[in-house]
């Protein structure tokens, strides 16, 4: 152990205070011994760190930091440099700040379009979305304070996010869910892992121990913190048995006690705290010493221009018929959108930054090379049809030669605690678009959404141009883009499908009441749509440019595949080259192909570079259940280097000897999977796949309601009071959204509805504590007397501690 002399002199109590928060952002500290609080802020795209009051839920106001576009907006520039640029700058917002864990990046898979945190998140690919989080991690570590990575792992909704069961087969679990996180743990080596709130195939990530020792510890042998995401743990000794070093936030010390009841009772060893104390210390220690210097002066513009930057490298080109961009100086132009003015640049929930300043369109036109002819709203963001706007717009875009029409998503449809209901633009919007298309045909969509969405408007539109949630700078990003000032370089990371009905998990998410079964497998995103040949809107991997790129020369070795990549346009472009490899073996069911590595060239017009792409121990590997190890399969793979997973351009094939584990599958009884088409995959193959039953997917109504039970699941209750506080809760939800109050509403799905009732414990730092839960639960479940009796006894014990507790520090204090 690394901190042996300062664990020796401390008590048991010492130790098990720091096991978990002070308070709603910070680590306890302990001043006898030199030992600092260390502070934890949100999040992945910029700091969060507030001042006053304290929520987790994007509430409240933070001190002003640069809003750099979301994760999946930066996923569509490839550029790994970019991403380490970027933590850098993060790094440095955080220590100006006094930040010690910057709590991102957040690196979820994209199984599905409708997830609520997709913005948030990179890509539906592992390797992509590891290599980008193992960028950023660098980058915001080379500031000396630490990243973390999070939501560890296969929390892939939001929906009953605390409570869901995650059922997934081992072998999708590694190479999908797990692989981006291994990334950013070995290359990365991120000091800080946060457990999601979800369960995993029966046990919650927290107290998983195959997930968080054998994976996590073991195989990957991570060294640094895991902490708890906020609320989220369950049982605290299971937690600190799997290596649970951190519970967030406060619990008033009522959950360090169940740490020192455990201990002395001889349930779990003293040692077992001393690892994860010392684990804990490391971070603390390490993450302090750059505060011994002063604190550097943040450069503010640099960081904005920075922002910007990045936008402009992650904008996608989506659709350019005719040529209609980049737009010509002379050419007459309408902006028409809500979103011109209000630009949409994140996503709601505790990523919320309060950003340094705001670019919007309209301001910044006076320094775009564009003739703007007037600007129009043209619809309510949160409204219905206005026939009045849509008039005026219509006039103004008669008189233009391109219409500029900014559309997307509103800021309470993409947030934290919920998912979409569709993929839909709102119909407002498309009503617009349709009654321009009736006056003027040269339009160009400007979208800002940070997820997929379903474009059947697609063909009244000769232009799209997707900016995701491009931060703060958003906007004279889009502009540089649209005036061709900069070329687009980005490409999608992940698949926008024709219609919700095509995507692979349409039948099983997000689950039902307890479970959600991931029996698609590992037919995520374009592994399904290559594989079971559905046509897809717009491929992973695609976006266009300005200019064209020629691919050439391809070379392949065991160490790596080389090509050529020349700029056959007229002006300067990036182009983003990917590697995907597949074989033509059966003997284990796989994906038609699979990216395994890609770059980002810059050319000038007529030129060429040669360029090589490494391969690594996840080039050919896959996960064989039987031997419980990652092999290789003997065979000849084929290697692929395309423009987008749809756009092939060089092909070469090698062969691999491989490790000679034999199959664990036999073909007859998983034929859906071997077919790869998933959509509708019978209990019964899924379970073969998985090797033992699926979890009952229903609540069983008869049990009276205990701690993991969620607050929805009052209507169930024995309780009249609790079916009544179930039914005000309902109603409150419905007439918020009527009244047009449709963020307040979320909020009661987020933090009331889908909550566990021992969240009311862990979330109100020790307001009500686990007794206190006793009473409510006994009023649930039918006693009220009895319960509301227990609950005010447990209060006025707990009152009565806080106050004598209160009086011994006073008298510590007064003594020293
Ligand atoms: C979110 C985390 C976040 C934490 C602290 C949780 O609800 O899931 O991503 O870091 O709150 O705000």
């Amino acid at each position: 152990m690394k901190y042996k002399d300062i664990i020796e002199k401390m008590t048991l109590e010492e130790k098990a205070s720091l096991m978990s928060g002070k308070d709603f952002w910070q680590t306890q500290d302990i001043e006898r011994l030199g030992i600092p609080n260390i502070f934890l802020a949100d999040g992945p795209h910029g700091i969060r760190k507030q001042a006053e009051a304290a929520d987790h839920l994007g509430l409240n106001e933070s001190i002003p930091a640069t809003c750099f576009p979301t994760a999946a907006t930066v996923a569509n520039s490839w550029d790994e440099n970019l991403g380490e640029k970027i933590g850098s700058y993060l790094g440095e917002e955080a220590v100006s700040q006094k930040v010690n864990v910057l709590l991102g990046p957040g690196i979820n898979m994209k199984r599905d379009p409708l997830c609520g945190r997709n913005f948030e998140y990179f890509s539906e690919d592992p390797y992509h979305a590891g290599k980008m989080a193992a960028s950023y991690i660098k980058g915001i570590q080379s500031k000396g304070i630490s990243a973390c990575v999070k939501h560890f792992a296969a929390n892939n909704q939001e929906e009953r996010r605390m409570s869901i069961d995650t059922i997934i087969d081992e072998r999708t679990l590694r190479e999908i869910y797990l692989t981006g996180f291994e990334i950013a743990i070995e290359e990365g080596k991120t000091q800080t892992v946060m457990s999601s709130y979800n369960l995993l195939n029966g046990a919650y990530t927290n107290e998983n121990l195959h997930l968080m020792r054998d994976i996590l510890r073991k195989e990957w042998n991570y060294d640094g913190v895991v902490v708890t995401d906020w609320g989220g743990s369950n049982d605290r000794v299971a937690g600190l048995k799997a290596g649970n070093e951190l519970e967030m936030p406060t619990t008033n010390g009522e959950t360090n006690q169940e740490i020192i009841d455990a201990i002395k009772a001889g349930k779990i060893p003293e040692e077992l705290l001393d690892e994860n104390v010392d684990r804990l210390l490391d971070l603390i220690f390490t993450t302090e010493k750059v505060y011994q210097q002063p604190t550097p002066r943040i450069d503010i513009d640099q960081h904005h221009k920075l922002a910007q930057q990045v936008a402009e490298e992650s904008i996608v080109l989506l659709k350019n018929e005719e040529s209609i961009l980049p737009i010509a100086p002379e050419k007459k132009v309408a902006i028409i959108g809500d979103f011109a003015k209000n630009p949409r640049y994140q996503g709601a929930g505790s990523s919320i930054v309060n950003p340094t300043q705001l670019d919007n369109t309209i301001d910044s036109l006076k320094d775009a090379n564009l003739t703007s002819i007037g600007f129009e709203e043209g619809f309510n963001r949160y409204g219905k049809k206005d026939n009045n706007k849509l008039n005026k717009a219509c006039q103004l875009a008669q008189q233009a030669d391109v219409v500029l029409l900014y559309i997307g998503l509103d800021e309470v449809t993409e947030a934290e605690g919920l998912d979409r209901q569709d993929m839909k633009i709102p119909q407002n919007q498309i009503d617009l678009l349709h009654a321009i298309h009736q006056v003027n045909t040269d339009i160009v969509v400007i979208l800002s959404c940070g997820s997929a969405v379903e474009m059947p408007w697609i063909d009244k539109t000769k232009g799209i141009v997707h900016g995701y949630l491009s931060g703060q700078a958003g906007a004279r990003a889009m502009l540089n883009i649209l005036t061709g000032k900069v070329n687009p370089s980005g490409k999608l990371a992940e698949t926008y499908p024709i219609r919700y009905e095509d995507t692979p998990a349409y039948h099983y998410f997000p689950g039902k009441e307890v479970s959600v079964e991931y029996r698609e497998s590992m037919y995520i995103g374009y592994r399904y749509y290559d594989t079971a040949n559905v046509n897809v809107r717009f491929p992973f991997g695609y976006g266009l440019s300005y200019t064209t790129f020629d691919y050439g020369d391809i070379d392949v070795t065991k160490d790596g595949v080389t090509f050529a990549i020349t700029n056959t346009g007229k002006v300067a472009g990036m182009e983003i080259a990917q590697l995907y490899v597949s074989t033509e073996s059966e003997a284990i069911f796989r994906p038609e192909k699979e990216l395994k590595g890609f770059t980002k060239v810059a050319l000038e017009p007529g030129e060429t570079k040669t360029v090589t792409i490494p391969f690594d121990d996840k080039t050919f590997r896959y996960y064989n259940i039987k031997t419980d190890q990652w092999e290789v399969e003997e065979a000849n793979y084929t290697i692929t280097i395309a423009s987008s997973s749809a756009d092939i351009r060089l092909t070469d094939s090698i062969f691999v000897k491989g490790t000679n584990a034999s199959s664990p599958y036999n073909k007859e009884n998983l034929p859906t999977y071997y077919a790869g088409d998933v959509r509708n995959v019978g209990k019964e193959e899924f379970e073969t796949l998985l090797g033992h039953s699926v979890p009952v997917p229903t609540w069983d109504r008869s049990k009276p309601l205990g701690y993991n039970d969620t607050i929805a699941q009052c209507r169930y209750a024995k309780g009249a009071f609790a079916r009544f506080s179930f039914q005000v809760i309902r109603f409150s939800y419905w007439f918020l959204r009527k009244i047009g109050k449709r963020s307040t509403a979320n909020l009661i799905i987020m933090s009331v509805y889908h909550m566990p009732f021992r969240g009311i414990a862990r979330m109100t730092g020790g307001i009500i504590n686990m007794a206190m839960l006793d009473g409510i639960l006994m009023i649930v479940n039918g006693h009220f007397f009895k319960g509301l009796k227990h609950f005010l006894k447990e209060r006025k014990k707990m009152l009565k501690t806080a106050k004598e507790k209160k009086m011994h520090l006073a008298e510590v204090g007064k003594e020293r």
